[in-house]
């Protein structure tokens, strides 16, 4: 062979992969993780709260006694009584037979992760334009953006999505001449934002969208995690058509069984079980029996308790070291669920440039621009409460606030300074971290 070496890839790259980047969340796990660093950086369950022998002892029986089917093959759209055990988890946020749920309309998946792919896939061509929450979820906008989608945000506030910046955003797009065609969701508790949409707003977005022609894409891993009463109904709930709810086990029962599930309107339920027959031929048997049977004859229902009860306690944890310890100007928001606090810097402190900084001073966090199809968000944070302990949470916000009170009198003396060395404002050195 003569030419090209078969080391040098990137000319055969197909274009869907040029703008594959990490993930600011992969790039940081690895430093994340070392035991000297407090991480809130992660989105990981408080696994340990499991009844891990009962748990345990059950997998083995579905391996020994039941082995023959559950190490087998099995269907597309996963199996029957996995997917009326979904109905009835389904059931509980309010979403069932008299709004048109049923398990022939269900897609199992591998995990929530493969629902949104499956939809994307279905939905996307190249081009089309996606609008969703201003931040979103981080492996959304993968997906979108292996779709060769063009995400477009929508700002929130505390009561999530604003209505009215959908409206203008569907107006813009229009006249703009460019296809939207779905709006993605995640309306309670939040990734990241830990913000809910309230009652009110979620008719109204809903009505919009209907108006409008576009398809609701309702992502709801959280919906079950709620601290304080129950979250208002999901989307899906309201209306049975142009909905598709997507949700997952993986916060409530277990994210390495890897199942989750699509609620598709009935006409295209076909075209998502081809789609993902294409992809996976079948999700694992094994851990759809894991699920089921999780399902059938543990307590489910008091697991879920559990985790909220760990939970709240963390997030009041979280919640109180902010406001002990962060410097004036730093705002956060006040989650209700889920597992995550959004919170906004003092002016001019860069969340993504202080990385560095607080990982010498071993605490982790998600900057914001992780979240945002368009680089914004550098003034952000996104705070994980559900897998540290409450004193673990304490001590790496003093860490943290440290490192901002460093950076903020830094700021005072040389101006603030990216990691590119582009200043905005104060006097012309090179800044402290460059030098
Ligand atoms: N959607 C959202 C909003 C999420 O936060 C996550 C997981 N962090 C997923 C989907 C994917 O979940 P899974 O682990 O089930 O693939």
């Amino acid at each position: 062979m003569t030419g090209t070496t078969l080391d040098d890839y990137t000319d055969r790259y197909a274009r869907r992969v040029r703008g594959m980047t990490a993930s600011e969340i992969r790039a940081l796990f690895a430093v994340a993780s070392r035991p000297e660093v407090v991480s809130l950086a992660g989105g990981a369950p408080y696994i340990a709260a499991l009844p891990l022998d009962a748990v345990g002892e059950m997998l083995g029986r579905l391996g020994s006694e039941l082995g023959s089917t559950t190490l087998q093959y099995g269907i597309g759209q996963g199996s029957l009584e996995l997917r009326e055990r979904i109905c009835e988890v389904m059931a509980l946020s309010g979403i069932d037979a008299s709004c048109g749920a049923s398990p022939d309309d269900v897609v199992v998946t591998v995990g929530g992760q493969q629902a949104l792919d499956l939809v994307a896939r279905l939905f996307l061509d190249p081009g089309d334009v996606v609008l969703a929450e201003g931040p979103t979820y981080v492996g959304a906008l993968g997906v979108f953006q292996a779709a060769q989608a063009q995400v477009v945000h929508v700002p929130m506030d505390d009561d999530g999505l604003i209505p009215e910046a959908l409206e203008v955003a569907i107006a813009e797009q229009a006249r703009a001449g460019r296809r939207v065609k779905f709006l993605y969701t995640i309306p309670t508790y939040q990734n990241p934002a830990g913000v809910t949409l309230s009652d009110e707003r979620r008719e109204r977005v809903l009505d919009i969208c209907e108006r409008a022609g576009l398809l609701v894409v309702e992502d709801d891993p959280y919906g079950q995690l709620g601290f304080e009463g129950d979250a208002p109904a999901p989307l899906r709930a309201r209306r049975r058509d142009g909905v598709f709810y997507l949700s997952t086990f993986s916060k409530t029962f277990a994210p390495g069984l890897r199942v989750g599930w699509i609620l598709a309107p009935h006409a295209v339920r076909d075209k998502l079980v081809i789609a993902s027959e294409a992809q996976i031929l079948c999700p694992s048997a094994f851990a759809q029996a894991a699920v089921s049977t999780y399902l059938s004859t543990m307590p489910w229902r008091e697991q879920l308790k559990v985790y909220r009860e760990i939970y709240r306690e963390r997030r009041d944890a979280l919640l109180g070291a902010l406001h002990d310890q962060m410097p004036e100007g730093t705002t956060w928001t006040r989650p209700t669920g889920g597992l995550f606090v959004w919170a906004s810097l003092p002016d001019g402190l860069d969340a993504k440039a202080m990385v560095p900084r607080s990982i010498a001073a071993r605490v982790a966090y998600v900057p914001g621009t992780g979240f945002y199809a368009d680089g914004t968000g550098t003034g952000n944070m996104r705070l994980n409460f559900s897998f540290p302990t409450p004193e673990r949470i304490r001590e790496g916000v003093r860490r943290l606030a440290r490192v901002m009170e460093q950076e903020l009198a830094m700021r005072q003396v040389f101006g603030a300074v990216t990691p590119t060395g582009s200043r905005r404002g104060g006097p012309d050195v090179p800044g402290p971290d460059l030098a």
